[in-house]
């Protein structure tokens, strides 16, 4: 009648099972159990529970009289019966236990993981029971799974971003090499991922990259040697920003704008750096390839007006600046509208390419050629007086008297004082070229 106290709702089904005494009988006990947060647990050999707490009822959904009637097997997921059946020999043939997990079913069909000790009672050399304390795990199992979830859904992100991405651990050893920079440089991440070879996909040498330059900051000065221009990232203010030609691209030589930028963990220490790349070649070329287009004569290849006046302002302010001398060579073709009016406009077009041609090849390198509109052409002499300039004038008027196409050229030469505006030197040179015109063509004039 005391044990019928003690645990009045099992005692009421179970009847005459026996077993109840192991467990301290007293209302002390009992009490002292439902208090606990772990579900508790003693079964007997056969799987029927002798005793379950307050807290096991309560999260297993049964009431004590369904408990009763209940094996082990009646709460455990099939999934871990099989484990199971094993930790229940082990225990039987007086195997030390560990802490353990499973899954226990609720009477709804809620599947919760447990973690466990268990301790056994043996009797005259017999297991007799085993007396279970489980905690609910369900809450960090979730915890972990998002944790996992998160894991791989940035893995995933990395990855397949249409964005070339490598990372770097502190130790300067990549950790990811993604789908895309696989890509853009022609090494896979299996060779890549746990080495400092990061390198290779962009340099011929071994020399840091950006993301290099995050975990060892360097002073900006260095940071100069290596790239032409790299400042703080605008991703992050801790980040770099570099864009250059590389030199080995997928063996090519390549545009490439990228940023690197720190991770740190909450206690503020570097994990790892995160480099992005920008392959912009095609883009530089376009650029490059409009740069040069719009400085270029499309009838002759040679430069144009703007380009060759630009030139000649930066010419002189260089004259000025270092007191060098500077001379320009205006010229025009003689009657060339009888060029076109006997032979036709396109067979004009062939001499004047033909001119420029030879021009160019005749002159130093130093030397700028360009087309001034029409059929008038400058040249740009730096470091030459205008006096020994007539001298290659002069060649050039021969050489051009000398082509196939019977025609001639007038010069005009001018030279570069101190002081002068881009009109004024301009216009002494355009003055010659009247003269030389007046003085009966194919000849060269200076005006001094
Ligand atoms: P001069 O300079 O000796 O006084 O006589 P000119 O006949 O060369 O002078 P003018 O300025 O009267 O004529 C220049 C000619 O050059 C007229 C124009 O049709 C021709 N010309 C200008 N640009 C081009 C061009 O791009 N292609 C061709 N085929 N002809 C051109
Ligand atoms: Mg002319
Ligand atoms: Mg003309």
């Amino acid at each position: 009648m005391a044990q019928e106290e003690a645990f009045p709702e099992i005692d009421a089904v179970q009847g005459q099972r026996a077993g109840m005494a192991f467990l301290a009988g007293s209302r002390f006990s009992e009490t002292f159990l439902d208090c606990a947060n772990d579900l508790i647990q003693s079964i007997d050999r056969g799987g029927r529970f002798l005793y379950v707490n307050k807290k096991w009822r309560e999260t297993l959904g049964y009431d004590a009289s369904e408990v009763a009637a209940l094996t082990i097997f009646d709460v455990l997921d099939p999934a871990c019966r099989e484990q199971c059946a094993t930790l229940f020999r082990d225990i039987a043939a007086g195997k030390i236990l560990h802490s353990y997990e499973v899954v226990f079913v609720a009477k709804d069909g809620r599947k919760i993981p447990v973690e466990g000790r268990i301790s056994t009672d043996f009797r005259d050399g017999e297991l007799f029971a085993t007396r279970g304390i489980f905690r609910d795990i369900s809450r960090r199992k979730e915890a972990e799974d998002l944790l996992r979830d998160q894991k791989l859904l940035t893995e995933k992100l990395i990855r397949y971003s249409a964005v070339p991405i490598f990372v770097l651990d502190p130790q300067h050893r990549v950790t990811d090499w993604n789908r895309a920079c696989e890509l853009l440089t022609g090494i896979s991440a299996t060779e890549m991922v746990g080495t400092s070879n990061h390198w290779q996909g962009f340099y011929t040498e071994k020399r840091p990259c950006l993301a290099d330059l995050v975990i060892d900051p360097v002073s900006p000065n260095a940071h100069a040697s290596l790239y032409t221009a790299a400042q703080n990232s605008e991703l992050q203010e801790e980040g770099l920003h570099a864009e250059g030609w590389l030199d080995a691209v997928r063996g090519e030589r390549r545009y490439i704008s990228s940023d690197a930028v720190p991770i740190y963990n909450r206690n503020r220490e570097l994990v790892a750096v995160i480099q992005t790349l920008h392959d912009l070649t095609e883009r530089k070329k376009m650029e490059e390839e409009l740069l040069r287009l719009a400085t270029i004569d499309t009838l002759t290849g040679i430069y144009n007006r703007g380009k060759v006046e630009d030139a000649l302002r930066q010419e002189m302010a260089r004259a000025a600046r270092y007191e060098s001398p500077l001379a320009i060579l205006l010229f025009d073709l003689d009657e060339f509208k009888k060029v076109n009016d006997t032979h036709g406009h396109s067979i004009g077009d062939l001499v004047l390419k033909a001119v420029a041609t030879s021009v160019g090849k005749q002159l130093r390198k130093t030397d700028m050629l360009g087309r001034w509109g029409g059929e008038e052409f400058m040249v740009l002499c730096p470091g030459i007086m205008a006096e020994d300039a007539v001298a290659i004038a002069e060649k050039l008027r021969q050489q051009i008297e000398g082509l196939p196409f019977g025609v001639t050229i007038s010069c005009g030469l001018a030279g570069y004082r101190p002081g002068d505006t881009l009109d004024a030197l301009i216009n002494r040179a355009d003055k010659a070229l009247y003269g030389a015109k007046y003085a009966g063509r194919n000849r060269v004039r200076l005006t001094v």
